[in-house]
């Protein structure tokens, strides 16, 4: 194994620990992924806790979801995983999540409208919610695949949210986006009525945002 697989699967690891104490995920939900090279990912093992996991615990596999390497059964949504690694070539990272807030708008199997600007800049507008699902299951990853199109962020009908990035880093931030936007979201419509940003508005702060955010140009998020 090499040293630059080492440091990703203690990345994961660092990054599952993350979710527990960001409140993002509870027990051993949720699940983490990477590209190690254009063909082969790795991602976490199915149901063991994040802060129990050592290196030798996370599975190898190549996009066709054939194991490489690891003795672990991968995470029960693998086939999520590697459909969006399949699809998105810009993508590096995929971080499922059971967060609350984003959970409850996937209950509805609503899609969550833009209504705060950071979405805007951020997920270029809203963010849609995939068809249902069975847990696991390849049409579920199809369906995950299909919401995303070319945004950062998903919501799963009846069951929680997924964020993706260039790197774990983007798609941790992506996801506590989502998360934030929300529980704003719906603290709002307890209110009033949120109102949804015009397609114009959206595409002016993306533009703008690109230009003059941040110490250079275009997104901290590594996908805008
Ligand atoms: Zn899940």
């Amino acid at each position: 194994m090499s040293i630059e697989q080492e440091f990703l699967k203690k990345e994961i690891i660092k990054y599952g620990n993350l979710l527990i104490t960001k409140g993002l995920v509870t027990g051993t939900g949720g699940n983490i992924s990477v590209r190690v090279s254009k063909d082969l990912m790795m991602v976490t093992p199915s149901g063991m806790a994040y802060d129990q996991l050592i290196s030798e615990d996370l599975v190898m596999l190549d996009l066709e979801g054939n194991i490489v390497e690891g003795k672990r059964k991968p995470s029960i949504e693998v086939n999520m995983h590697r459909a969006i690694l399949k699809a998105r070539s810009d993508v590096n990272a995929v971080i499922h999540t059971h967060s609350v807030y984003a959970t409850a708008i996937a209950v509805t199997r609503q899609d969550f409208p833009p209504v705060i600007d950071a979405m805007a800049i951020v997920f270029g507008g809203g963010v849609k919610t995939a068809d249902y699902a069975r847990v696991g299951t390849w049409e579920l990853a199809e369906n995950v695949v299909e919401a995303l199109g070319n945004k950062p962020a998903a919501l799963l009908a009846n069951h929680g949210a997924v964020g993706v990035g260039k790197s774990l880093a983007g798609a941790l931030d992506v996801c506590e986006l989502l998360e934030a936007s929300a529980k704003s979201y719906i603290y709002a419509s307890m209110i009033g009525k949120p109102v949804v940003l015009a397609e114009e508005l959206i595409k002016a702060e993306q533009e703008d945002m690109a230009t003059r955010y941040g110490q250079k140009s275009g997104s901290q998020y590594g996908i805008k």
